[in-house]
């Protein structure tokens, strides 16, 4: 396969934002977080392994690079052999631990190294930090010195934005991030981020996702947004969070792990990006995020989430409905929705907000489950966060509160969403959590499979009850943080079966995401 047929898996979106009727200083203030995010987009490159450095310094004038690189940083499944770019490219494989930590440095070692030198863990497990051999030791050099050149004009970036706001919670928010990005302390900058109200424009921007880790599953990478919020559809989603609590408590999960969610700050933000850079721009584009990540935050704060409104319209319309055609029995692709709506995304970034976050050992002292649960942390959240998400729109929907009348709908697109997700190969985060979610319905027979159409359909009868049972394994691994237990559950529900794999084959030559074009219209 050729280069440009890699390339044409990504489908490629002109997201163009017409900012011509801003006012000038609005305009100045949106060019200024663009600038400073497309400095977290290099930052994060460098992050994201030798490989790709060596390579995006190489081919930095190149048109191509950015696309190509994009792919390298998921790599992996049948969607995405390196093989096939090898001679084009000549790169060298990417190390699990990307560029954070040393090439050669295993799991094992890094462990027997943690455990002899506990002194050190705090600094070496810390989210902002590369891990670096001095000797025989490992040592933890700081993001903001790492990286400082990327840091520095970004923190400085976004104080001039800052003065460019009357917002004036927006303009503390910027501030307070600016130095957190000399700092790498982002505990009162992300609350301010969370708290930000009255704002017309939002921004993400510095390390948050965990995904590029694949060693160890705790230093974040850089990513960067640029958003224009809309306000009236954000208000509209508001209605939600005064269900939180009542959701924790319907949970299928015993009682002794619930924890109190009451007086959580949770907002709903609906925007368009105007700008992705980082992470976020890197392989899959996300629609939605939940946001910080810092468990300290999540507990006194909780989270903000963010929906991208228009990439959630983009896969729809040059993704979604062509896949699910040929992967959903006739019957039942009749109920999808042709226009976008965001209730099953909502609904996942709602159960993020939910279900456990520490475990409590024996004598009473708390872990954070991404310590516990390591690498098997991502894909089993991003699991939780779809069933969880199914069970509390089936909660919201049996108390009313939620008319009945797209409880169908819903399923079937929770399915077509999980089929379609495999696409990206089951080394992503969410697709091997949807590859155990297919396989767990299909064994109670709350999905059934036509041999005669090839395709796949929700048996409504069971799915309720599947989900439910899901949901409480799930929680239940989560809240004891048992590694070996999720290892074993991804052991047995990890792997494609061969009717999965025979269906996929027929979307082969589909996009398998959305490769966005920003542009802005200034003048
Ligand atoms: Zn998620």
């Amino acid at each position: 396969m050729k280069v440009e047929q890699r390339l044409a898996k990504w489908a490629r979106v002109e997201m163009t934002y017409d900012a011509r009727g801003l006012p000038e200083r609005d305009k100045r203030f949106l060019q200024k977080l663009i600038e400073a995010s497309q400095y977290m987009d290099e930052a994060f490159w460098r992050q994201s392994g030798r490989g790709a450095v060596e390579v995006w310094d190489r081919l930095r004038a190149s048109e191509n690079a950015k696309s190509l690189l994009r792919l390298f940083s998921i790599m992996a499944g049948p969607y995405d052999r390196l093989e096939e770019f090898e001679p084009f490219m000549d790169v060298p494989p990417k190390p699990l631990g990307a560029g954070f930590y040393p090439d050669d440095l295993t799991r094992e070692e890094f462990e027997r190294y943690l455990a002899q030198h506990p002194e050190q863990r705090e600094s070496l497990l810390s989210p902002y930090t590369v891990v670096k051999r001095e000797g025989d030791s490992l040592i933890a050099v700081p993001y903001h010195e790492e990286y400082r050149e990327f840091v520095e004009p970004a923190s400085r970036l976004l104080k001039e934005a800052a003065e460019l706001t009357d917002s004036r919670s927006l303009k503390r928010c910027l501030a307070s991030r600016a130095e957190a990005l000399l700092t790498d302390d982002y505990y009162q900058s992300d609350i301010e981020w969370i708290s930000l109200k009255d704002n017309d424009y939002d921004i993400i921007i510095g390390p948050y996702e965990f995904y590029e880790d694949r060693l160890m599953g705790v230093k974040a990478a850089y990513e960067a947004t640029v958003e224009i919020v809309d306000r009236e559809e954000s208000h509209n989603l508001e209605v939600y969070i005064q269900y939180l609590d009542d959701l924790e408590g319907a949970l299928p999960y015993p009682e002794k792990y619930k924890r109190s969610i009451e007086g959580l700050k949770s907002p709903f933000v609906v925007v368009r990006d105007i700008y992705r850079g980082g992470h976020l721009r890197a392989g899959i584009q996300a629609t939605a995020a939940n946001l910080p990540n810092d468990p300290r935050v999540h507990t006194e704060y909780g989270t903000k989430k963010t929906f991208w409104k228009n990439m959630i319209g983009a896969y729809l319309k040059h993704i979604s409905f062509a896949v699910a055609r040929e992967l959903i029995v006739p019957e039942q692709f009749e109920l999808l929705p042709r226009q976008p709506d965001i209730a099953l995304t909502l609904f996942h970034e709602i159960a993020h907000a939910l279900g456990p976050r520490w475990v409590i050992q024996v004598d009473g002292s708390k872990t954070p489950i991404r310590e516990a649960l390591k690498d098997h942390l991502s894909p089993l959240e991003e699991e939780k966060a779809d069933v969880v998400g199914l069970y509390c729109l089936g909660y919201l929907m049996g108390e009313g509160i939620i008319p009945r009348e797209h409880e169908r709908e819903y399923y079937v697109r929770d399915l077509a969403s999980n089929l379609r997700g495999l696409r990206y190969g089951l080394a992503e985060a969410h697709a091997l959590g949807r590859m155990c979610q297919v396989n767990y319905h299909l064994e109670r027979g709350a999905i059934f499979y036509d041999e005669a159409s090839g395709r796949f359909g929700v048996n409504f009868d069971k799915i309720a009850s599947s989900v439910a049972d899901l949901a409480e394994i799930i929680l239940t691994l989560e809240a004891t943080g048992d590694y070996e237990g999720t290892g074993r559950f991804f052991q047995k529900y990890g792997r494609m079966p061969e009717i999965v794999r025979k269906a996929l084959g027929r979307t082969e030559d589909f996009p398998v995401s959305l490769e966005p074009v920003y542009k802005v219209l200034w003048e």
